[in-house]
């Protein structure tokens, strides 16, 4: 019998030990989300988004419990794990008000007496999820998921089974029905048998882009529509216009957020020659002045990364760029004690070629590049495999703009970082993934677009 054991990454503590299902037990735990979903798909929009209401009202009186326990699991800061729930709150009351307009039928003009286009539900949907936001990250595939009448399971990452475990109570707290929402404690390479499981019929992964190629493989080996959020290495551009406090301010926090481990962080700055040295220096002094310390404490502005092996992982990163020729201004060391640290640290005059370019780094080490001018800087953010979020920062809008819409990247944010929004679609394009979560387009990934025709 395998067993998963979470750890603190801040403390090195062992938290709780789990004990892994098997393929058998999946089955049958599937086998209930079906016979939940011959009934649920059946719910009014109304009943569906009386229960959401309730799951978001359940979150919001738990806040801090929820909190504290993915700021034990994985490390992120207390206040921004605080603002992860109020988020999925957020994206719960969106679906409930909604989903009946997103999924309004829509009549279409022909030679019929009556012809348009329905949303229907299509079934049970495998959800494949990442440790960074161990709740929204599920909350943002699940809400949707649930309001058009599908139903969900979740693998979950191995190293927020506490979270994971608490999502399926919150469910069921709400009042969902019993196999709407159902926590698979499976190891990773059991994943192919729920998926070629008969009662499933989608899967949506949200990871790194291995796991999403092996994920993506299996369901197209068995016909099974897939939506993939991937890695993203986002490129920020700094012009020479730019009000350079708020964009090294804004850089900082970017770069930093989540302990460093945000799929559309700020990643590569791409800055112009002319503010380049001074961009480096003041963003040297900022990061350096961040505090990394304990999660818990109120007044850290980054902790730990959520495994050893990560940080390890990234550390190797960050030798390898300085060996191709990158220069280390700050950081770069990993710090004795406890815990899965790594400091802010900052890498520049990278080129394409260079690890640190080339590949994302999941954690709080920014890649700092000279761009010659416009052109050259936006032609260094699109030479990537990645295309997640990027940014611009200028003074002159009209400027910002028609940079951000040449920008190859499923958004693109004027003086702003990117940040996933209910209202607004979410995702990515070349290895950063394909579909679109949130907003009308990502309920619309799961839902069969049904034409009808009444002759
Ligand atoms: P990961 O190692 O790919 O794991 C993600 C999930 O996939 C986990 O549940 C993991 O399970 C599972 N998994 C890993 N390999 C698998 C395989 N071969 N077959 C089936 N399942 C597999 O990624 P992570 O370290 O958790 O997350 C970091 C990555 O996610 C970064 O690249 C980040 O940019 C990306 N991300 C993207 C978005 C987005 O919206 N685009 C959002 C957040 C994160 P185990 O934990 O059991 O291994």
């Amino acid at each position: 019998m395998s067993s998963i054991t979470t750890t603190n990454p801040a403390t090195d503590k062992k938290l709780a030990t789990y004990v892994r299902i098997t393929s058998g037990e999946a089955q049958s735990k599937i086998a209930i989300a079906k016979q939940a979903y011959t009934s649920w798909k059946n719910k009014t929009y109304e009943e569906r988004s009386k229960l959401m209401h309730k799951l978001a009202d359940y979150l919001e009186e738990h806040k801090e419990e929820y909190a504290q326990l993915a700021t034990r699991e994985m490390g992120k800061i207390i206040g921004q794990s605080r603002k992860e729930i109020e988020k999925c709150v957020w994206i719960c009351r969106y679906y409930a008000d909604h989903t009946k307009n997103l999924l309004a039928d829509e009549v279409v003009a022909t030679e019929a007496k009556k012809s348009y286009v329905t949303f229907q539900p299509i079934g049970v949907i495998l959800a494949v999820m990442p440790w960074n936001f161990p709740f929204y990250q599920v909350i943002r595939f699940a809400v949707p998921a649930l309001m058009s009448g599908n139903v969900g399971v979740l693998k979950h990452a191995s190293n927020v089974q506490g979270c994971a475990f608490a999502l399926e109570e919150v469910f069921l707290k709400a009042g969902f029905p019993e196999g709407c929402f159902t926590n698979l404690n499976l190891s990773s390479e059991h994943v192919k048998d729920v998926i070629e499981d008969k009662n499933i019929v989608a899967v949506t992964l949200t990871g790194s882009d291995p796991a999403g190629r092996s994920v993506a493989a299996i369901a197209g080996q068995n016909l099974k529509k897939t939506v993939l959020e991937l890695g993203g290495s986002d490129a920020y551009i700094i012009l020479d216009d730019a009000d350079l406090e708020k964009a090294v301010e804004l850089s900082t926090f970017g770069r930093l957020q989540n302990n460093g481990q945000t799929c559309v962080a700020a990643k590569r700055f791409i800055v112009l020659e002319g503010i380049y040295d001074d961009f480096l220096a003041a963003f040297k002094k900022k990061m350096k002045a961040a505090k990394m310390g304990i999660p818990t404490d109120e007044d850290t502005y980054y902790g730990p990364m959520a495994r050893k092996d990560l940080r390890d992982e990234l550390h190797a990163q960050v030798q390898k760029t300085i060996t191709q020729g990158g220069r280390l201004v700050l950081g770069g060391e990993i710090p004795k004690g406890k815990g899965a640290y790594y400091p802010a640290t900052i890498l520049a005059d990278l080129k394409p070629g260079m690890e640190g370019f080339d590949n994302e780094l999941f954690g709080p080490v920014a890649s700092v590049i000279k761009a010659k001018d416009e052109q050259e800087a936006i032609a260094l953010a699109n030479n990537s495999q990645f295309g997640l979020g990027s940014g611009v920062f200028t003074s002159n809008l009209e400027r910002g703009e028609r940079i951000a819409l040449q920008l190859e990247a499923g958004s693109s944010f004027v003086n702003k970082l990117v940040v996933s929004d209910p209202r607004l679609p979410f995702g990515g394009v070349k290895n950063s993934g394909y579909g679109r979560e949130l907003s009308g387009y990502g309920i619309r990934e799961f839902v069969n677009t049904k034409s009808v025709w009444i002759a």
